[in-house]
């Protein structure tokens, strides 16, 4: 990975640049960085610069042996420590070998990878990973060995808010004072889950999420012969997480603003017969579909928010959905607009945890209708 190929972050690229060129490299930093962000991108990028033998003023060369070594993330001075099942499972790889390839070639894939992407592949439920205290033994182990190539060891942990408490104590002396030429790189997305002991060690970078207009440009660059009006509509659904975006790419998203202005007219005009029958489309869509959903209406009553506060935000380059809003805006109040995006909230986080849709969807279009006929 070089830092060319992720997009923005320019400020950022270059203060760890500098730090390179100064010989001010901390030995523990921490990206953090929101869900499909460029956290992980980034500390990958570093350390390929660390280790690059002919790096330039603004990159990694991308050509010598410790390049191509860290583009395939088999570099042997890098390690990297990711939360794995913690129990057996009937599809678990059988050894750690497995577990390293398939990280490798998913992270090489999309260096945007999220945690649920990552427990998808692996069949396993999130809320089962762990960094276990067998892992960082692996990690102390190693960095016991002098260098292979150099002049850098680098151990990425990803996710550090996943480490077990007995592994981060067994990691906090080495972790404080690691042996020379060693940088740990802690990429998280929550710092306030990281355990304060391993928190406070560490160098803290936080990485915002991309631009909606970087993610217009990537895909517009990805894509070239993509409808302008889809990129404009993935940048804007996706909400600063690239990987969504890409998931966005493969959905059929041409439904959605038909979709919400129908809804949005029927809870105005308190038409229950059909929210019933809506509910019943909406139960058959697919989870992923019913959050892309409360996403697309979110955005757009937030939209209609910034319109009524004239906020220039506002303005997203979609023409329909801009009229809309416009319209919208003017038959709404910004007191029932709150409402009605802590509604969707909640229903967002019914259908997440696996309420069912159908009612969620009702009652969520019945208080909307009960919001608007409260004027
Ligand atoms: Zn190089």
């Amino acid at each position: 990975m070089q830092f060319a190929k992720i997009p923005d972050h320019y400020a950022f690229k270059n203060a760890l640049i500098r730090m390179v060129a100064t010989d001010k490299v901390a030995h523990a930093q921490l990206f953090i960085g929101p869900t499909g962000s460029a956290n992980l991108a980034l500390a990958l990028a570093f350390a390929t610069y660390l280790n690059c033998s002919s790096s330039k003023e603004t990159d990694s060369c991308g050509n010598c042996f410790s390049c191509a070594s860290m583009g395939k993330l088999t570099h042997p001075d890098l390690q990297l420590v990711f939360p794995k099942k913690t129990s057996s499972a009937i599809l678990e790889p059988k050894s750690d070998g497995n577990y390293l390839e398939i990280f490798r070639n998913l992270v090489k894939k999309n260096p945007f990878l999220t945690l649920e992407e990552w427990a998808t592949a692996m069949h396993f439920d999130r809320k089962q990973c762990q960094i276990s205290k067998k892992e960082v033994g692996k990690i102390i182990q190693q960095l016991s060995l002098k260098p292979f190539m150099g002049p850098y060891k680098v151990v990425c942990i990803w996710l550090p808010e996943y480490l077990h408490h007995t592994a981060a104590n067994a990691l906090l002396k080495t972790l404080e004072e690691p042996p020379p030429y060693t940088v740990f790189l802690l990429i998280g997305c929550n710092s306030e889950k990281i355990l304060p002991t391993i928190r406070s060690r560490a160098q803290h970078h936080v990485i915002p999420p991309f631009s909606e207009e970087a993610i217009e440009q990537i895909f517009r660059n990805i894509y070239s012969d993509l409808d302008g009006h889809r990129c404009k509509e993935i940048a804007f659904l996706a909400q600063g997480n690239l990987s969504k975006a890409f998931q966005l790419f493969e959905q059929n998203l041409e439904e959605n603003f038909d979709y919400f202005s129908q809804w949005i007219r029927c809870c105005y005009s308190g038409n229950l017969i059909k929210l019933v029958a809506q509910s019943e489309i909406f139960y058959k869509l697919s989870i992923e579909a019913q959050k892309n959903f409360f996403t697309y209406a979110l955005q757009m009553s937030r939209a209609t928010l910034l319109g009524k506060f004239n906020d220039p935000l506002f303005q997203m380059g979609l023409p329909a959905e801009t009229t809309f809003i416009k319209k919208f805006g003017l038959n709404v109040t910004i007191n029932q607009l709150k409402e009605i995006i802590t509604q969707l909230m909640q229903a967002y986080y019914y259908v997440e945890r696996n309420g069912n849709a159908k009612m969620v969807y009702l009652h969520m279009s019945i208080q909307i209708t009960n919001v608007f006929a409260s004027v």
